[in-house]
């Protein structure tokens, strides 16, 4: 959550900080503020709200000029979203901006009024503005290093001293942040769109390294002052991924951008006709070992692995257990060393998942994730990493990254499936097969977005919202409900359709929508039975299914008809749908469809 960026060169400052925060926008905020140096003073401009406000602000002349200096946009976590409350936090000699979480800050708080400082806002993020201050010593490096010693939590920070007014200063733990590099300009940022306007080059800083940042030079220490040689990463994202390109949301762009995404997630992992996962050191042999598998995720990536489970059960016959990665931190979940656990992140940062691999991995189970940010926290730190080749995902809700996790999960599976013989080389060929045609299944899918506008239109005025399914359709109507809800603030839930009878039911009036998810031909007649019930009572029903089904017209009031595939794989397909009634609700109801009101995209607190 929240954004960072720090800025050192020849252009103007503010200019690339403001533009910096507009490519992260999609990691949701509240308000957004600034901190430049004017010759040897830092000038600090901030603003409640949109990154918007803040220019308008700065449109008023109050723009401070300068080439070097901070940027940030905040997800309040410690005080509401208020011009004091946002950042940059500090005084006349130390400015900082951060991301995450102060664990201990009250007693720092405290400790700190004692010795005559005094506070402004509610923060947490002010506590550490003072400590360094408190610290400073002349050495900036040194203050961090005793800062470092001090704070308990999550930090990415970005730092000005007054006396150092070519320099930025970056430390973080638990929470991204990179520094670009350019040619006479440096950068800090949370996450690489935000610079892939001036440069590909990015060093990954580690946890507690401590870099010093001017225009021609980058120098990263630990925090004990020892110099860290570093390698230089390359971004293959480009530019146009970060951009719009001509669609009205990135929604809708990364809906649409669903067939490239499999494509060229599955193209590396396929060999001969066969899975091939050898290139993240995954062999067969491995994996028959494990006795059991956890999937352990939060949100989307957490309905990704709900789907894995039930296509690794079905054809592998190993048993799965998928758990939401709050709960499982807590849980003491009956890991063993015997058992394969997969974390599934967009970002790699996510807090929660990122508790579970470390659990997972004190318990000495064998971890894999599932993670489509190279180089993030959760890809580094677990044994194996399968990286999606999503490109970047800047729409807060999900979408082609969702349906990367689901082609990794079938390619997991349908190689556990072959070396543990649960089924044949043939079937085991003919399933990937099937997985490679899905980019062109997909494209005749996404071509169906004025039928699902039309029923987005059918849906826009209900107040709640009943999702049903069963089998891998339950488990994919739980990833549609998701969706609606959190871009178009219409409640929704998803039920099993056989559950509903022992309860839900009774909520079932005409003014309930029900959208029912019927792929799966051996479930077909019982799902189908559900409709009726809920029709009967009333209920406007939308169904989707495959373009084979025999219905009686009258059984649903609308049908979204998919090709027909292998039943297995109909997720891959019967997930778009959902997706554009989703994105067509909210627009429909003008909602803010990249930046859903209280959400970020990467949940990088707890
Ligand atoms: N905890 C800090 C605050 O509430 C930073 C939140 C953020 O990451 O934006 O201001």
């Amino acid at each position: 959550m929240c954004g960072i960026v720090g800025y050192v060169g020849n252009r103007d400052c503010a200019d690339v900080l403001v533009d910096g925060l507009s490519k992260l926008e999609y990691r949701g905020y509240d308000s957004a503020g600034i901190a430049v140096f004017e010759k040897e003073k830092i000038v600090v401009e901030k603003s409640k709200g949109k990154l918007n406000d803040l220019v308008e602000k700065m449109l008023q002349g109050k723009k401070p000029h300068g080439h070097c200096g901070i940027g940030h946009t905040r997800w309040a976590t410690h005080g509401e979203p208020s011009d004091i409350n946002s950042h940059p936090h500090g005084n006349k000699r130390v400015t900082i901006v951060h991301n995450g979480i102060i664990e201990n800050y009250k007693p720092i708080k405290e400790f700190l009024i004692s010795q005559g400082y005094g506070f402004e806002s509610e923060t947490d993020t002010e506590t550490v503005a003072k400590l360094l201050d408190y610290y400073y010593d002349g050495d900036p490096v040194q203050t961090i290093a005793h800062m470092i010693d001090e704070v308990q939590g999550s930090y990415a920070l970005g730092i000005m001293f007054r006396d150092f007014p070519d320099r930025i200063y970056a430390v973080r733990k638990d929470s991204p942040l990179i520094i670009g590099v350019g040619e006479n300009e440096n950068f800090i940022a949370s996450d690489v769109p935000a610079i892939l306007k001036y440069t590909r080059d990015y060093y990954l800083l580690e946890q507690n390294e401590i870099a010093a940042i001017t225009a021609d030079a980058v120098v990263i220490c630990d925090n004990h002052n020892r110099l860290v040689e570093k390698e230089v990463l390359t971004a293959d994202w480009d530019i146009d991924a970060a951009e719009k390109g001509g669609y009205e949301h990135f929604m809708l762009k990364e809906i649409n951008e669903q067939p490239t995404a499999i494509r060229t997630t599955i193209a590396p992992r396929i060999q001969n006709g066969m899975p091939y996962l050898e290139e993240s050191g995954i062999t067969g042999e491995m994996l028959k070992a494990f006795r059991r598998i956890y999937i352990v995720a939060c949100g989307t990536a957490m309905h990704a692995g709900l789907v894995g489970k039930y296509v690794i059960e079905k054809l592998a016959r190993v048993e799965v257990t998928v758990d939401i990665a709050s709960e499982f931190r807590y849980r003491n979940p009956l890991i063993t060393k015997e058992d394969l656990v997969i974390l599934i992140s967009q970002s790699g940062e996510t807090a929660d998942t990122h508790a579970a691999l470390k659990l997972a991995k004190e318990r000495g189970a064998a971890t894999l994730s599932i993670v489509n940010v190279k180089g993030s926290t959760i890809a580094r730190e677990s044994d194996y990493v399968i990286y999606t080749h999503a490109g970047p995902e800047i729409s807060v809700a999900s979408t082609k990254a969702y349906s990367v996790q689901l082609s990794i999960m079938y390619l997991l599976a349908f190689e556990l499936a072959y070396v543990k013989e649960a089924i044949t080389e043939q079937r085991c060929r003919e399933l990937t097969e099937a997985l490679v045609s899905i980019p062109d299944n997909l494209k005749e899918v996404l071509e169906m977005k004025e039928r699902c506008q039309f029923i987005a239109s059918r849906l826009v005025n209900s107040d709640s919202l009943l999702y049903i399914g069963r089998g891998l359709d339950y488990a994919l109507s739980m990833e549609g409900s998701l969706k609606l809800k959190e871009i178009s603030y219409i409640h929704s839930e998803s039920y099993a359709a056989g559950e509903l009878k022992h309860g839900t039911i009774s909520l079932v009036t005409q003014d309930m929508p029900v959208i029912a998810v019927a792929t799966q031909s051996d479930l077909m007649d019982k799902t189908i039975s559900n409709v009726v019930e809920v029709k009967s009572r009333g209920a406007k029903v939308t169904m989707i299914c495959s373009e084979d089904l025999d219905v009686d017209k009258n059984v649903a009031n609308h049908l979204v008809k998919l090709p027909k595939i292998d039943d297995l794989l109909m997720p891959l397909l019967a997930a778009v749908p959902m997706q554009y009634i989703a994105y067509y609700t909210a627009v429909l109801k003008g909602c803010n469809v990249d930046q859903p009101r209280n959400l970020a995209k990467s949940v990088t607190v707890e």
